[in-house]
């Protein structure tokens, strides 16, 4: 229980004082509250209108107050900070359990507009919402979802550069950075490059949200193509970076092929592979990896997976940037089914709890699926998940003061296996003599092979990185 006030605690820490005043202003409240009018009482079980038009960051900001006034069941309304302007990072919680995380149930995320001039998904993202407050008395999918999920929208990672974009701009990079002129999507630490860019508070915001919160899946909307592209967005060597179109595969490949294939396929086109105009690329089934399109350094999506375990990918949802209004509807029925199943996604694979002999949650527990070389943790709960595809996989546990464990499990394809590991203490519980863990038997060296030995040469840099960024 003490662990669950905690949590609580750091949501109203996180929110701050616009958090206190979307939920706690007498006057809004006091407004739905009072409303005798049958017309009013009729209004008040429909959403507030939302209508297909761009929505500045005042537009946006009542809407949401209105749609978290009007669901308190379903919706939490939280800020994680403010962008250079003074304009809020908002963030809806729309869930069974808006307040409060479900522990043994995941958390997910989108992210729209972190470029300020793709306005897609920011749009995209307010009829998410509305689609989900509206449909969960109605439709047994969305209810079971919400029932299942914590999902977390942003509508506006960059609302100062949408503050200065234009509609009907396809193409231009007016408004695509933040007010001082910095690409956020080049912002974040990077596990193959050092990036010197200086953090901006927008990026800081999503930091520090990221790491307070588990969450499991994510997905960054974007403009200007349409495709999902994955993990990596970076290349383990600048060497690399000469040769065009080289992949760089990550221990997740398959998982992450198979995440932005449930978004292409869902959506009304992408999967196509359509290109955007003559001269852009085409892509295979709609998706790529990151690195194989174009590399970068200081993207969200590699630093959400290798920081935090958060499998991110980047989609891209509209061939022009900031389309005029009367083309949103499109976007949405185009959109709509994917944005919903790849969000269901995050129920594939294992999950469960590592709990020590006394049945307490054991706290960032290591958790390593053999020949997948990236690390998980678990939260404070002792909870973990990890989106595999079927198939029999063996799992390493490790926690300080714990004797190290291995599991084998099964994967399935039609609900997740549950997985609840106890870890022995290495130390005697009557005070004695300490246990010493066995030394792991001799292996036989590992078969090099492109991928897994780039992968692996960094691997310890990457742990004394991961364990000095959390130490
Ligand atoms: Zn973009």
């Amino acid at each position: 229980m003490e662990a669950r006030k905690k949590l609580f605690l750091i949501y109203f820490m996180l929110a701050g004082s616009t958090f206190a005043q979307s939920f706690h202003n007498p006057s809004l409240n006091g407004a739905e509250e009072t409303s005798t009018n049958l017309g009013e009482v009729e209004s008040r079980e429909n959403a507030p209108d939302l209508e297909f038009q761009y929505h500045d960051h005042d537009q946006m900001t009542r809407y949401l107050r209105a749609v978290s006034a009007k669901y308190p069941e379903l919706t939490a309304l939280y800020s994680i900070g403010k962008s250079v302007q003074g304009r809020d990072l908002w963030v809806m919680v729309v869930s069974v359990s808006p307040y409060e995380h479900m522990i043994g149930k995941p958390d997910v995320k989108y992210v729209a507009n972190i470029h300020g001039n793709e306005a897609v998904g920011r749009e995209l993202l307010l009829h998410l919402i509305q689609y989900l407050v509206t449909s969960y008395a109605t439709d047994p999918y969305v209810k079971w979802l919400l029932d299942n999920t914590r999902i977390h929208l942003m509508p506006s990672m960059n609302p100062d550069g949408f503050a200065i974009s234009r509609e009907g701009q396809c193409d231009t990079i007016h408004g695509r950075h933040n007010a001082r002129r910095h690409d956020l999507n080049r912002n974040f630490p990077d596990f193959f490059k050092a990036n010197t860019k200086q953090p901006q508070p927008e990026t800081e915001a999503v930091k520090q949200w990221i790491s307070k919160i588990q969450f499991v899946l994510s997905g960054s909307l974007h403009g200007g193509a349409l495709v999902a592209s994955y993990p990596f967005d970076n290349t383990p060597s600048s060497m690399f970076q000469n040769y065009e179109h080289t992949p760089s595969i990550s221990p997740d490949d398959d998982v992450f092929k198979h995440l932005s294939l449930v978004y292409s396929k869902n959506h009304a086109k992408m999967s196509r592979g359509v290109s955007c105009k003559s001269g852009s690329p085409r892509f295979e089934n709609g998706i790529t990896n990151g690195a194989a399109w174009y590399p970068l350094t200081g993207g969200m999506q590699d630093y959400n997976y290798l920081w935090h375990g958060c499998m991110e990918v980047t989609l891209e949802i509209s061939c022009c940037k900031y389309p005029p209004a009367h083309e949103l509807p499109k976007y949405w029925q185009d959109n709509k089914q994917s944005l919903i199943k790849y969000l269901a996604e995050v129920h594939r694979g294992a999950h469960g709890f590592v709990m020590d002999e006394n049945n307490n949650p054991v706290e960032r527990a290591a958790i390593k699926i053999k020949g997948r070389d990236v690390n998980y943790h678990t939260t404070n709960f002792g909870e973990f998940w990890r989106i595999l595809l079927p198939g029999t996989y063996r799992m390493d546990i490790s926690a300080e003061g714990y004797l190290p464990q291995e599991v084998e499990f099964i994967v399935i394809d039609s609900h997740p296996t549950l997985l609840n590991v106890t870890l022995r203490s290495a130390k005697r519980i009557d005070g004695g003599p300490y246990y010493r863990p066995l030394p792991p038997p001799p292996r036989a060296p590992p078969v090099p092979t492109p991928s897994t030995g780039i992968f692996a040469s960094l691997t310890n840099s990457f742990n004394n990185m991961v364990s000095n960024f959390f130490g």
